[in-house]
């Protein structure tokens, strides 16, 4: 199967937001035939400002680099970076704490190409619970925001949230929920990592879980092409190949200080969640080839491998994003 003949979507990078960001780093993604990524602006950790100048700075980039990329806002957009060979990208935000207790900012960051938000990151906020922290369900604010982001248009993702708060999402979102980049708990037991309760119930609902790369995700800083595929398998048994995608997760080096920001807001990556390992591995779209190989060896058919790759994501764009 030639990877140029599917849609390859992934649901989530892991670059760190900041306006320093050289953003040719994306070429990676490119050279590895993936057609569209999310890319976050913003996380709980981050105040509005920070949030909107690292969204200010990567749209300036990506505007100024047309022959490469694409700043996409539907599908329609993610349909013509595929077929003039660039890249689509649209931002994504992980917690509520970027809309600084204002519902007013759910259509600004709609309207400045924010595509899918989270509701917490690890830690409770004023809209969810954290997947570390004490397990709380969605509070008023955040049912609010869920209304308002089901309104404008955009992907409600519940990966780093706690149990209660993703399963309240699910039960009363109009749109399918996706989990953009969480893996199976079955397979490795990480609070990142999600249970089958919320992986089927997701599924139940039309919604999408992506495919984590991060080696601490996986196992014992695991980024092995057999990891990957323990964790996707895991994902297909539990929500059936119409519900499993990619979120990768991933980041090519850059020149961010990770160690400083983790040692800086140490409560937000607790201990003895595996943060403090020396060299972290990351396991990204380098991998897409075994992924499919994998695939092909287990069975799944070519509409089932297109599914995975993208086109099940896509589904749930076109149904959030108001398109049907
Ligand atoms: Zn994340």
């Amino acid at each position: 199967m030639n990877l140029k003949e599917s849609l390859i979507w992934d649901a989530h990078a892991g670059i760190f937001p900041s306006p320093e960001i050289d953003l040719h780093i994306l070429e990676f993604w490119k050279k590895h035939s993936v057609n569209y990524l999310s890319i976050n602006v913003g996380f709980d950790v981050m105040s509005r400002d920070e949030t909107l100048a690292a969204l200010a700075a990567y749209r300036r980039w990506l505007l100024a680099h047309p022959d490469q990329f694409l700043l996409a806002g539907t599908l329609s957009d993610i349909d013509n970076a595929r077929n003039t060979g660039r890249l689509a990208i649209s931002f994504d935000i992980e917690g509520i704490n970027a809309l600084a207790g204002d519902i007013n900012m759910v259509e600004v960051y709609h309207s400045l190409g924010v595509r899918q938000m989270l509701f917490a990151y690890n830690l409770n906020n004023s809209a969810a619970g954290g997947c570390h922290d004490i397990d709380i369900p969605l509070t008023k604010f955040g049912i609010e925001v869920l209304a308002e982001m089901n309104r404008v248009g955009m992907i409600v993702d519940a990966s780093h949230v706690g149990y209660s708060s993703s399963m309240e999402l699910i039960e009363r979102s109009c749109s399918p929920v996706v989990f953009s980049h969480s893996n199976p708990w079955s397979v490795w037991e990480h609070q990142r990592n999600i249970k089958d309760e919320q992986i089927k119930a997701c599924a139940e609902k039309g919604g999408v879980v992506g495919l984590n790369g991060l080696a601490i995700f996986i196992g014992e800083n695991d980024s092995s092409s057999e990891g990957l595929l323990r964790h996707l398998f895991g994902l297909i048994d539990l929500a059936g190949s119409a519900h499993v995608g990619l979120g990768f997760d991933y980041t090519p080096d850059i020149n961010v200080d990770l160690g400083a920001i983790l040692s800086a807001r140490p409560d937000y990556w607790p201990a003895g969640q595996q943060y403090d390992t020396p060299n972290i591995g990351h396991a990204g779209p380098s991998k897409l080839r075994d992924l499919v190989d994998g695939m092909q060896a287990r069975g799944l058919s070519e509409i089932e491998i297109k599914g995975i790759l993208g086109e099940n994501f896509a589904r749930v764009a076109r149904k959030s994003w108001m398109e049907m």
